[in-house]
């Protein structure tokens, strides 16, 4: 029969295809040498990256169980971490997934041919590809070789429409481009040698049995599909081996650092790396400036970045017009280490200061201390990408330079400076620190001795008349609900938490070791503080100095003790709007986003959470007030912080009051809705303030509101 495929009961129905069919032996041999090839320069290319990643130190191993990786696998497979962008996500779970069952495909037919040539079998009488694993085989790779032609179709009209939330490198058409050729030639391949080869119908390759009766109405004889298969087998195995050469010289490397980079367990957010005394002496540095001296886990992420720009969008101090975006943070280093790097490996292997290669400075050439100083650490960078990349500790790691090398000036190193001197960044004087509760009754560490909660004030409820209020409030709260607690009084001391973000590394463990010897000295077992950033230090910073305590949020002891009656709400359905605001310390680092809601729709709605109100950003994926990272300290005027965008939401919420549960979050969205220019207008309130108007302190016997 020369035209037309086989019918079923016309051939021998043996469920199998020759591999390598219509291609003779010398064309094996030449593919088998040009696949040799591609995967040597694949390896090269990895090599190269490689070699550029060990320039880093290596990083603090911390051993992950084998439930966490077993996590992390699961979130890379399934590509978990791809959140928002929905049809760009589902476009990149179709390519993934489409291009790895392929490349195992393409894998497990070469196992095939190559163990059938060993023990010398006919190319008719395949060793395991025939039978049902046959059949699957077909439908599967089919099926996965359109998902993964839809994926690239839909990045390319993401490409073609110009969204302005990607970079444009040509090389990445290229790429897309190239997916696509190899998927439509290998379909194409297929529908010619089903025709080729007489394959009977109904066929298991449903894609190229479409192609196939395509060609047949084109009326293509079984000669001709002969000489135009080969031609179509060449290209597409051509196209598929210069492919895998290229791959770790494009953006397709990323998903083999990004593999790395996910595996590894970095730093939790909220969580900094430690410098240790020796790593001072030894290196002779803090910080970083030049390339090498980041870590290892910093370099591979570096090419695990695709510019994918979610990092830029999350990004508060962007979204304001500062001169920061993350994703530039990232891909300017990532050219700086391609720049500067293979000099330094050269001047490695010359064994001599391995900086030396490094003519373009990383600061200020590369990243401008501006641009460092922009950052809020709210740690939107680093929850928000996909690939685990964290631009946030690539920017601490180089401001712990900055202010090592005494580049930080004007207010921000002031407040360092009045900390070191005073132990709070207002600088006044420690005895004072107690001055806020001389009209309230506060039981001292020294009054009960076997508290169970040490309420850790902080400076700003300390020295801030506004936020005083908010300590005061708890302590009428804590003494209501019978709560055992103590404050540690004039004793207390910043938890050096804001100069760490700030890059002080050393200051911060002065502060800490002093604050954990007090709490040695007192038996601190737990403790409740109002604010996340105190919480965050307590449970991410502290522990790296032996300081382990239970630490909880104030909104999550306040919810506690209404839940179990402790604090009995007035059940009164207040009337007017309210939303909450979620700080980046509470809600995305330390993941607390319904304690506070629960108290407030308590105190407010008859613990009808529903009713409160909520901004478009919320829960973890909150926007940062523009306070965190030592913002706090810094003189921009209201109308010019990081944290506009998001008093922007608020007041477009037309609430009458937004709670907050930081004090950093009163003072910043306080000062943002006074200067706004809004016809709006809004009562910034701290849960504990709203609980406390809720609760009759003078109905039980004994207690007092003073
Ligand atoms: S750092 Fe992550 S989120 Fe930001 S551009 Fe790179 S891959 Fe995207
Ligand atoms: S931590 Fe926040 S402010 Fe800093 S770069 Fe990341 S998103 Fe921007």
């Amino acid at each position: 029969m020369e035209r037309g495929l086989l019918s079923a009961a016309q051939v021998d129905p043996v469920l199998t295809r020759e591999v390598f069919g219509n291609v003779s032996k010398t064309s094996q041999l030449i593919f088998y040498l040009l696949a040799a090839a591609a995967v040597l320069c694949f390896a090269i290319g990895v090599y190269r990256r490689v070699r550029l990643w060990q320039l880093g130190a290596k990083p603090a191993g911390k051993s992950a169980s084998c439930k966490a990786l077993g996590r992390k696998l699961g979130d890379i497979l399934f590509q978990r971490r791809m959140i928002n962008r929905s049809k760009i996500n589902l476009a990149h779970r179709l390519l993934f997934v489409g291009f790895g069952i392929l490349f195992i495909g393409t894998v497990l037919i070469a196992i095939e041919h190559v163990l059938a040539d060993l023990l010398g079998r006919e190319p008719t009488d395949p060793l395991f590809h025939k039978g049902l694993y046959f059949a699957l085989y077909e439908v599967t790779l089919d099926l996965f070789g359109l998902a993964m032609i839809v994926g690239c179709c839909v990045f390319m009209a993401r490409r073609w429409k110009a969204d302005s939330s990607i970079d444009r490198y040509p090389a990445d058409w290229v790429v897309l481009w190239a997916f696509l050729l190899i998927g439509i030639t290998g379909y194409v391949t297929e529908g010619l040698r089903i025709i080729q080869a007489q394959t009977p119908l109904p066929g298991w390759s449903f894609v190229g049995y479409g192609i196939a009766s395509l060609f047949q109405a084109l009326d293509m004889s079984q000669s001709a599909a002969t000489e135009v298969h080969i031609a179509a087998w060449w290209f597409h195995a051509v196209l598929a081996l210069a492919f895998i050469a290229a791959f770790p010289y494009t953006r397709l490397m990323h998903s083999i650092a990004g593999v790395l980079n996910l595996m590894h367990d970095a730093e939790n957010l909220g969580e900094m790396q430690l410098v240790t005394l020796e790593e001072l002496e030894e290196t002779g540095r803090i910080g970083v400036s030049a390339i090498d001296h980041f870590d290892r886990s910093r370099l591979i992420q570096l090419d695990a970045c695709v510019s994918c720009g979610r990092c830029e969008d999350a990004c508060p101090a962007f979204e304001a017009g500062k001169p920061l975006s993350p994703r530039t943070v990232v891909q300017d280093l990532r050219t700086h280490l391609n720049v500067v790097g293979p000099g330094i490996l050269a001047t490695t292997k010359d064994a001599k200061d391995p900086s030396d290669g490094d003519s373009v400075d990383i600061h200020g050439d590369t990243i401008s201390a501006e641009t460092l100083w922009s950052c809020t650490t709210c740690g939107a960078c680093a929850d928000i990408c996909p690939l685990g990349v964290t631009p946030l500790g690539m920017i601490t790691d180089m401001r712990r330079h900055l202010v090592g090398e005494g580049q930080l000036r004007g207010a921000p190193a002031t407040s360092l400076q009045k900390t070191q001197r005073s132990g709070n960044p207002w600088g006044l004087p420690a005895n004072d620190r107690f001055a806020w509760a001389a009209d309230i009754e506060v039981p001292t560490v020294k009054d009960n001795p076997e508290f169970e909660y040490l309420y850790w004030v902080g400076c700003a409820a300390a020295y801030d008349r506004r936020i005083q209020n908010v300590a005061r409030s708890v302590v009428k709260l804590l003494r209501y609900a019978d709560v055992s607690f103590a404050v540690l009084g004039a004793e207390e001391k910043c938890t050096g938490e804001s100069a760490r973000r700030m890059g002080d590394e050393f200051l911060f463990q002065e502060l800490a070791a002093a604050n954990i010897d007090t709490f040695k000295k007192y038996r601190v077992r737990k403790i409740v503080a109002h604010c996340p950033h105190c919480v965050n230090s307590f449970l991410q910073d502290y522990p790296q100095l032996g300081g382990n305590y239970e630490v909880i949020h104030h909104s999550q002891l306040l919810d506690l003790l209404v839940e179990t009656g402790r604090l009995p709400v007035s059940t009164a359905d207040k009337q007017g709007k309210v939303v909450y605001h979620d700080p980046c310390y509470l809600a995305r680092a330390n993941e607390v986003t319904e304690a506070p809601r629960r108290v407030i729709a308590a105190a407010h709605f008859e613990k009808d959470e529903s009713r409160l109100t909520e901004l478009p950003r919320n829960r973890r994926h909150t926007s940062c007030c523009g306070g965190g990272g030592g913002r706090m300290w810094f003189d921009d005027s209201p109308g010019n912080r990081s944290g506009n965008g998001r008093i922007d939401e608020i007041l477009n919420s037309c609430a009458e009051t937004v709670a907050v549960s930081c004090p950093f979050c009163m003072v910043m969205v306080s000062d943002g809705v006074a200067a706004s220019t809004s016809q709006e207008s809004v009562q910034v309130r701290d849960v504990a303030e709203i609980l406390v108007d809720s609760i009759d302190l003078d109905s039980l016997p004994g207690s007092s509101s003073s």
